[in-house]
């Protein structure tokens, strides 16, 4: 893998090469039936464009992480008719590949040590602060400019801190010449490209300070590690397209077409997640259920 000094950002064509597409979920919870939704599209694409439907296992939050979900993750998709090469990628095996990639962008300057907690960052922007697309203020480095009026929260090198991206500097790395543009896909025969637009993450955590990663810079090592083309998710995370693509220029790594799908919402038109405790599809599978049944509830 390489991890470029100097990059260009130059504008993408259709993939090339076999086509590999990935289903990531996180084991933090049970898969509900928008994951069986999104996982039976990247599995449907895959087969329609001839290509690979890999499962990558999303768990760099070994706090959060558990077995049961692991095991479980499995149980669901088999149940669903999915199947994929083995062995899947476990992210915790892959910490030695982030932590190389953090070495890259911090020997170029491009992140800094950050331990300003949210409060920190309410009495530093004030509560009408922008904010980025996970609804955290917007970033700005409190850490970098300001370093007397909060010494408290800026200390360089304890492990215990989290790692920011420098926005401006990044931005200025790769885009100097063209803009940094993303590769879209409707899921058929059409791609297209749109501008990136990092900055509305302010300066975003790039190595978490619980573990030695974040999803956006593991997302992007292993999509490139894995070969992955194509990438096809839900539109929740269609602004994080924005900062993988920079963080791609930034690591030299080649970037796939992006399909973001519709999410499948509940009855009173919220997104469907774990944490509301949505029906698992263990659970569905219990109560008698069929696949059919699934599938005709997913509209697919
Ligand atoms: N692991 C992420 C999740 O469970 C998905 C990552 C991705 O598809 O890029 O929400």
């Amino acid at each position: 893998m390489v991890f470029a000094s100097a990059v260009t950002s130059t504008a993408h064509a259709t993939p090339t090469g076999p086509p590999v597409l990935r289903f990531a979920p996180s084991p933090n919870g049970r898969l509900h039936l928008g994951h069986a939704y999104s996982a039976l599209t990247t599995s449907r694409l895959a087969d329609a464009l001839g290509g690979t439907f890999l499962l990558r296992i999303e768990d760099i939050d070994l706090g959060r992480t558990r077995r049961d979900n692991i095991d479980a993750i499995f149980a669901d998709l088999s149940w669903l008719g999915l199947k994929w090469p083995e062995p899947v990628l476990l992210q915790s095996t892959r910490f030695d590949a982030y932590k190389a990639a953090a070495q890259s962008l911090r020997t170029r300057g491009l992140i800094y040590p950050c331990a300003a907690t949210r409060a920190d960052r309410t009495a530093a922007f004030g509560e009408l602060a922008a904010k980025d697309p996970d609804g955290a203020p917007r970033y700005r480095p409190i850490c970098r400019q300001d370093i007397r009026r909060f010494s408290s929260v800026c200390t360089a090198d304890d492990p215990e801190i989290a790692w920011r991206l420098d926005m401006e500097k990044a931005i200025t790395a790769v885009a100097k010449n063209t803009p940094l543009t993303i590769t879209t896909w409707d899921g058929a025969d059409s791609y297209d490209t749109r501008k990136a637009d990092p900055a509305i993450w302010g300066d975003p955590v790039i190595i978490r300070k619980d573990t030695p990663a974040s999803y956006h810079l593991a997302v992007v090592i292993d999509d490139a590690y894995q070969k992955v083309t194509h990438v096809t998710r839900g539109t929740d995370l269609e602004p994080a397209t924005d900062l993988h693509r920079l963080l791609q220029a930034l690591l030299g790594l080649p970037s796939p077409a992006y399909h973001h799908h519709g999410l499948l919402r509940a009855d009173d038109g919220r997104k469907l997640a774990k944490s509301h405790g949505d029906t698992s599809l263990g659970q569905l599978r219990a109560n008698g259920v069929t696949r059919a049944e699934l599938l005709s509830a997913v509209g697919l």
